[in-house]
């Protein structure tokens, strides 16, 4: 898949093997296949070049209500994950979170207990070309096969009703991290973490992104954009 990009547009090309139609003209395939700076019939120009992760990444299939770029990359940041990491992400809904962390780690395992979701799952992996993620349609609240794991992620209603399985499955200094868009159930998995004695709790956080209007005599934040996400709260396997 390719990007052409100008300073008005960005298209995703997904098929090379034909012409690409825009508003500002056609882009014979030919020239979609060779990266660059193009025009197209109406000498219009473009530069194109191969789709990146996150070019892909930003237009993924959504059903379950998505982590985004802004909460994945402090969990990411905060668990130090890195090109040999063992990651266990717990629900995965539509396989944001998992593709984000896939992208990083050597290998993740995704826990999806509704058929239709893993469907959109395996879509979405395709679609962002990884080959490390292995999905299991298995209920997180009963057991999580893996040992030995550097970081979980749980995206769960009840995410505490999985802090046992987690213990058992977590390598000793390894992380565990959830997310909730409620601070009540942030709360709840705060007071089961303080009574395990297997865990150290480490922080709350709350990820705001204030983006910003820049054009001509303009430079003030946006009126519009991303308002609340969730809560996140981190823990640490002792
Ligand atoms: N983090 C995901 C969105 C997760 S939505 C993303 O970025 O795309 C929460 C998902 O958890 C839902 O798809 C739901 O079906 C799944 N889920 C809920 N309880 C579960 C359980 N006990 N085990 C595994 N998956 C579960």
């Amino acid at each position: 898949m390719k990007i052409l990009i100008n300073k008005d547009r960005e298209l995703l090309v997904k098929d090379l093997s034909k012409d690409f139609h825009t508003e500002f003209g056609f882009v014979k395939s030919k020239d979609l296949k060779k990266n660059g700076r193009i025009k197209t019939n109406k000498k219009v120009g473009f530069s194109v070049f191969d789709a990146g992760f996150i070019d892909l990444f930003r237009r993924i299939k959504r059903n379950a209500q998505i982590i985004t770029a802004k909460d994945a990359a402090l969990i990411a940041a905060e668990a130090g994950i890195n090109k040999n990491s063992k990651v266990v992400d717990c629900g995965g809904g539509s396989g944001a979170l998992t593709c984000f962390l896939a992208n990083i780690c050597k290998e993740v395992y995704c826990y999806e207990i509704r058929k239709d979701f893993i469907k959109t799952i395996k879509y979405n992996i395709g679609f962002v070309n990884l080959k490390n993620v292995k999905i299991k349609n298995k209920d997180v609240y009963k057991k999580i096969d893996e040992k030995d794991v550097d970081l979980i992620t749980m995206d769960l209603p009840e995410a505490w009703k999985a802090i046992k399985n987690c213990e058992k499955s977590l390598k000793a200094g390894g992380f565990l991290v959830a997310y909730f868009p409620n601070i009540l159930q942030l709360k709840r998995f705060f007071d089961e973490i303080e009574k395990n004695k297997n865990f150290s709790y480490l922080k709350a956080v709350e990820v705001i992104q204030r983006e910003w209007d820049l054009k001509e005599r303009v430079a003030r934040p946006k009126f519009d954009g991303l308002g609340h996400t969730g809560f996140l709260i981190f823990a640490r396997r002792i």
